[in-house]
């Protein structure tokens, strides 16, 4: 690499005085988002799901030179997004050699380099910024101090170098100033204490700002950007007004708006790819798992304000796999492939992720886990059953079957306790499994048919995970959902 190191280098280089000099952070990014628009493909590689939504509207503001704020519940992607706008920034940008701020070679806002280019001129000492060091992050608490945005007086500073209190040179900069030529993103806004919002305004607006009663003038360029839960965005006297006005866009996000794409997501996102074993994670295992974030954010009983986070299904998807891995080391089995029973185990990952309404506080984080994995089993099923005739299964229990299919055991020996239960493993087709699968596939697939005739009340299940009889139902209800065997109602084929 040889770029430029002194200012008189620079002059004659590609970062020439007349492109830099009025290439501000939102140019920057407004021309090389230009180019990827002019080159096609996607805007923000792995943000799924907001390719029709959200981005276009981030490309607009961006492509406006707007300040803007994402507007979401939690796990929706927020800071993943804003960390994204990274790859919208130059390579390599100069600054003057060990400026706190970063300061452009032929604009310096700060008084030591201001004094440095007097003295230096052209042999003025050039250093570089990557697009990683260009990103600077706060997560807003009431706490936060004007000090630790913007910065303080030292009178350390100031008494060393003989300065005024007054003076720029006694300035120990805040994270703001130091994200001078930067994307500053600050998270959770509305969490900022009023009187930091009108530091932050000032600093937008005027480029200017008192520091313990001195004024301090501070031109800085920096891209903000924000992120807020939305109704404490929009609830009354949380963020003041100028600084709202200040603010172009504000885009809204959201949770995937189907089960296939949050199983993109998580499975992006989720860590699955462990050394030692062949994985084979069934469909139907990750659409239940995907099933639980769905219908808790639907369920009543879940605050709504907070939401159910994406990191819900993430964690769920790492813990069952764990929970099956365990399986098959200890039966030194072939192949680690996820049961319904391993979501049940991953009952960890998910109650810390759901903010309980009182009724749900009531009955308890792991009830409500356990309801919800129930419904998002019974959903999964009528996927693939819906119109199936599992008479002859549910009939086998009537008679008094019985079988215990634990999460640890092996699948050796539960395929061969399955063998006696007529007509469950040629309904596996419609899972695409058929007898000369693995026998851990099988199992896994004849577990999910059981839970599935469980979930819907049709066969019943004890805390030893011993499948039997249901309890008696009233005649009317014995078959809630299904009608005698095909027409089978066009449901895509496994895979
Ligand atoms: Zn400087």
């Amino acid at each position: 690499m040889s770029f430029p190191r002194t200012l008189g280098e620079l002059r004659q280089s590609p970062f020439s005085e007349q492109r830099l000099q009025t290439r501000r952070v939102k140019d920057e990014m407004r021309d090389n988002l230009m180019d990827k628009l002019r080159a096609g493909g996607p805007i923000f590689p792995g943000i799924v799901g907001y390719e029709d939504t959200v981005i276009p509207q981030v490309v607009n503001a961006l492509l406006s030179r707007h300040n803007f704020i994402l507007l979401g519940l939690r796990g929706q992607a927020k800071s993943r997004l804003l960390r994204a706008l990274t790859t919208l920034l130059d390579p390599q940008i100069p600054y003057v050699a060990g400026c706190e701020i970063h300061d452009n070679p032929y604009a310096p806002i700060c008084r030591r380099c201001r004094d440095l280019v007097a003295e230096r001129g052209d042999k003025l000492e050039i250093a570089y910024l990557t697009p990683e060091d260009r990103f600077v992050e706060k997560l807003a608490t009431p706490d936060v101090t004007i000090a630790d945005l913007i910065g303080d007086i030292d009178p350390i500073k100031a008494a060393r170098g003989g300065h005024q209190l007054s003076s720029e040179m006694t300035v120990h900069y805040g994270l703001l100033p130091r994200a001078n030529r930067c994307i500053f993103a600050i998270n959770e806004l509305p969490d900022l204490a009023g009187k930091i919002q009108v530091g932050l305004f000032n600093i937008m607006q005027e480029g200017d700002v008192q520091i313990k009663g001195y004024p301090i003038r501070l031109p800085l360029d920096v891209a903000m950007v924000f992120s807020a839960n939305p109704e404490d965005y929009t609830a009354r006297g949380k963020i003041i007004t100028p600084l709202k006005d200040r603010i172009g866009s504000e885009i809204r996000t959201h949770y995937p708006a189907t089960v296939e794409e949050g199983i993109a997501i998580t499975a992006q996102e989720a860590w699955t790819q462990r050394d030692g074993f062949k994985l084979h994670v069934p469909k139907y295992v990750q659409e239940v798992i995907e099933g639980i974030a769905f219908a808790a954010r639907e369920d009543k009983k879940i605050d709504k304000r907070s939401g159910v986070s994406q990191r819900l299904p993430i964690s769920c998807t790492e813990n069952v796999i764990s929970n099956a891995e365990r399986r098959a080391v200890r039966g030194k089995e072939q192949m680690v492939v996820p049961r319904i029973s391993d979501i049940y185990a991953a009952l960890p990952a998910i109650t810390g992720k759901l903010e309980l309404e009182y009724e749900g506080e009531m009955k308890g984080a792991d009830h409500v886990g356990r309801e919800l994995i129930r419904t998002a089993i019974a959903r999964t099923y009528d996927e693939y059953f819906s119109g199936v005739n599992m008479q002859q299964v549910v009939q086998w229990f009537d008679l008094g079957g019985e079988i215990q299919v634990t999460d640890s055991a092996s699948a050796a020996e539960v395929l061969k306790a399955l063998h006696p239960i007529q007509g469950l493993v040629e309904k596996l087709v419609k899972v695409g499994v058929g007898p000369k699968d693995a026998p851990e596939v099988q199992v896994s697939a004849a577990e999910f048919v059981l839970e599935g005739l469980h979930a819907h009340k049709r066969i019943g299940r004890n805390e030893e995970r011993v499948f039997r009889a249901g309890e008696k139902q009233p005649k009317h209800s014995d078959k809630p959902f299904e009608r005698e065997e095909p027409p089978f109602r066009g449901r895509r084929p496994y895979n």
